[in-house]
């Protein structure tokens, strides 16, 4: 008999979450649930827990602890609530966890799975923006794994050759270029978070979708790649390429190019990550090039898109700069969603809370939290004057 392999999925209800369960799903035979979280939407929280029997439940915001804990009375289900109920599910014994929390509340629970030495799937980039250096740390004293799931880091996992780094010139991110690669400025400041969140190629969550039309979902990748990568930032390339086939691609000083392609769809760098190091089949469309027929790549455009330049340049800075661009960036995403401040608003406050900053150095997690802290507060300073 085959042994299941234990997870645990953090962040079990959203987009990168469900698609992890369907999957799981599908292969019934290869997974044991150990702990699912979620946040807010319960009752698809107590459905999964119900259909994947873990040992552990827990939500993080503790109003929903008694619905929760009322949905599951009639199972042996253990349930928790609140940001130590996440870690706990971070902590229990999984040999691999998805961390698809959105957000830097994702940092936490994903460094307690690091230092317990597990596989884990990082679809959370935020938590390796923020703490990157301190992530990569402990991946190695724990001699944990970590599983690239963004597409576009998944893609360079998959050609980059580990044995011979030397040998790598560049590492070139692709970019869909989002809702509004062919706006003007002025077309972009006046757009509703509905049309924001409409995402060409890819359906996710809100927050990333948003990051995706201000492109500084490629901005917090292209610092992500820096981490997970053995290459310096003016190795990391941004091409933004339409159709979403060719996922991102590795430059190799020989003047060979290797790409991963594959029809856009998360179940499969997700389904990688699950049977790594094995592979396992996928339910995604199989990629049919002749019938796409063109694939099409165009430099990104700084001016439209400052995203860009705001993350390159807090990579460059280092210190706190990358997780105050974050937090910056997730408080004006919030507010853009809840139509206090106009989407032009985003990087213009990431830009000018970056700019209020004296960056320190990090040395612990506790730096990079008060860090979050100090910048979200800055950056609902810098919400309120722009409000309408
Ligand atoms: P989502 O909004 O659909 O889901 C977010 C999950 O996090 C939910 O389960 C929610 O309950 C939980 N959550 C929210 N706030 C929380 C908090 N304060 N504490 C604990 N849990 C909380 O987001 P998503 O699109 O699934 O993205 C998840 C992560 O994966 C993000 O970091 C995103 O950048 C990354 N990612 C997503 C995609 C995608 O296709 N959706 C692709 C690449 C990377
Ligand atoms: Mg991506």
């Amino acid at each position: 008999m085959v042994l299941k392999k234990s997870v645990s999925i953090l962040g079990s209800t959203g987009s990168i979450g469900t698609n992890t369960i369907d999957l799981i799903h599908r292969n019934p035979n290869k997974f044991r649930t150990v702990a699912l979280t979620g946040n807010s939407n319960i009752q698809l929280l107590a459905e999964q827990a119900r259909e994947l029997n873990p040992e552990f439940v827990a939500v993080a915001n503790e109003a929903n602890y008694q619905s929760l804990k009322d949905a599951l009375a009639d199972t042996d289900i253990e349930v928790g609530a609140g940001e130590n109920a996440i870690i706990e599910a971070a902590l229990r014994d999984a040999e691999w966890v998805m961390a698809s929390i959105v957000g830097s509340a994702g940092l936490a629970p994903t460094l307690k799975a690091i230092e317990r030495g597990a596989t884990i799937g990082l679809a959370n980039k935020e938590s390796l923006v923020c703490a990157g250096e301190l992530m990569m740390q402990a991946v190695a004293t724990h001699k944990a794994t970590l599983l690239p799931v963004d597409s576009e880091h998944n893609a360079i996992f998959q050609v980059l050759d580990r044995q011979n780094a030397k040998a790598v010139d560049k590492i070139i991110l692709t970019a869909s270029g989002g809702p509004f690669r062919t706006f003007s400025i002025e077309d972009m400041c006046k757009v509703s978070p509905k049309e924001a969140v409409a995402h060409p190629n890819w359906s996710m969550g809100a927050k990333i979708s948003v990051d995706s039309a201000s492109m500084m979902n490629k901005g917090l990748e292209l610092i992500e790649a820096y981490h997970l990568f053995p290459v310096d930032e003016s190795q990391i390339d941004i091409l933004v390429h339409p159709q979403s086939v060719v996922h991102s691609m590795v430059s190799y000083i020989d003047g060979s190019v290797l790409a991963q392609m594959g029809t856009p769809d998360m179940r499969t760098p997700i389904a990688y990550a699950l049977a790594w190091p094995e592979r396992m089949i996928a339910p995604s469309a199989k990629l049919d090039l002749s019938e796409i027929a063109q694939l099409n790549f165009e430099e990104p455009d700084p001016v439209r898109f400052p995203a860009l330049r705001l993350a390159r340049e807090a990579l460059k800075f280092g210190k706190s700069a990358p997780a105050v661009l974050n937090a910056a960036n997730e408080e004006s995403v919030g507010a853009f969603l809840k139509e206090k401040i106009g989407f032009c608003d985003i990087t213009a406050i990431v830009e000018e809370v970056l700019s209020r900053f004296d960056h320190q150095e990090i040395t612990h997690i506790d730096d990079i939290l008060a860090t979050d802290k100090k910048a979200r507060i800055c950056a609902l300073q810098a919400i309120e004057k722009r409000s309408r």
